[in-house]
């Protein structure tokens, strides 16, 4: 059996399927501190003979096999988590095969096996929600060295309309500390989710998005971009964003559809948990 976990900063959905990935157990945990949250993940693993496990965990963290603080959780601003061990508290416990990397990462798998991106040999997957994160895969393979990429962290444009200093603890108004969930909710003091359709919310929301969706596209000429995350979920937004991107590119970077290329997820919220157990599979099989 192949067991998964999506550790986000909010909840961790953790999975069990079979070796043709039919999910047979499932359940989602609120994240608290390390200690409650993996008392109950252990819990659950236990119930079955699982083969091995794939992790995705909220970052940043130390994917880097080669290094001393390998499977840690680093500088995460959630200070119960910080230099957290996550991979050693999941073996103290299984003996079995590990990969541990990134929740988008996974996510960008997930979608690059089994979803949207299935047919294509590169995609990027944007998650837009609690904070900016972004996996990329490139000939089939995750793009990762030392570290992860921090696609959320990009410095971008200001629209000049825009006095909001920007919330990211680091840059202030980073893409990230402009465009997440918490960025809007307090410059506009309003739940994104209760923003009207028609509010000039949107219209930055589109053009911040858009700069860095150009820019991804500039840099890594992936076979699509896939848009995730709590803030897409606004159905108005995506055609916003495809019609900044164009203009922003300006017919420089040859796009062939916008309506194939810019896209949601078609795993919806399981992108991370599929792309988790599709990792667990590899292992077995490599
Ligand atoms: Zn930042």
């Amino acid at each position: 059996m192949l067991g998964a976990i999506e550790a986000g900063g909010t909840k961790f959905v953790c999975a069990i399927a079979d070796l043709n990935l039919n999910i047979i157990d499932k359940i989602v945990i609120d994240t608290q501190t390390p200690d409650k949250t993996l008392t109950q993940v252990i819990q659950f693993f236990s119930n079955y003979p699982i083969q091995s496990l794939g992790i995705g965990c909220f970052g940043p963290v130390d994917i880097d096999i080669n290094s001393k603080t390998y499977g840690y959780i680093t500088s995460t601003p959630k200070l119960p988590w910080q230099n957290f061990n996550f991979v050693q508290a999941i073996t103290t416990h299984f003996s079995v095969p590990i990969a541990f990397n990134t929740d988008v990462n996974i996510a960008a798998y997930g979608e690059f096996r089994l979803g949207v991106a299935r047919n294509k040999n590169s995609c990027i997957y944007l998650t837009i929600g609690t904070g900016i994160g972004g996996g990329v895969i490139l000939n089939k393979k995750i793009l990762a060295s030392h570290h992860h990429p921090e696609m959320g962290h990009i410095f971008i444009r200001r629209d000049e309309q825009d006095k909001f200093v920007g919330n990211c603890p680091f840059h202030n108004d980073c893409l990230e500390g402009l465009a997440s969930g918490p960025a809007v909710e307090k410059r506009w003091n309003i739940k994104p989710a209760n923003i009207p359709d028609d509010h000039f919310a949107w219209d930055l929301e589109a053009f911040y998005l858009a700069q860095a969706i150009a820019n991804y596209t500039l840099i890594f000429a992936p076979d699509m971009i896939i848009l995730g995350g709590g803030i897409m979920h606004k159905a108005h937004l995506l055609p916003k964003v495809k019609v900044e991107f164009l203009k922003l590119l300006n017919g420089y970077f040859p796009i062939r559809s916008v309506d194939d290329y810019l896209t949601l997820p078609a795993l919806e919220n399981n992108s991370g948990i599929i792309g988790g157990l599709l990792l667990a599979q590899d292992l077995l099989n490599n």
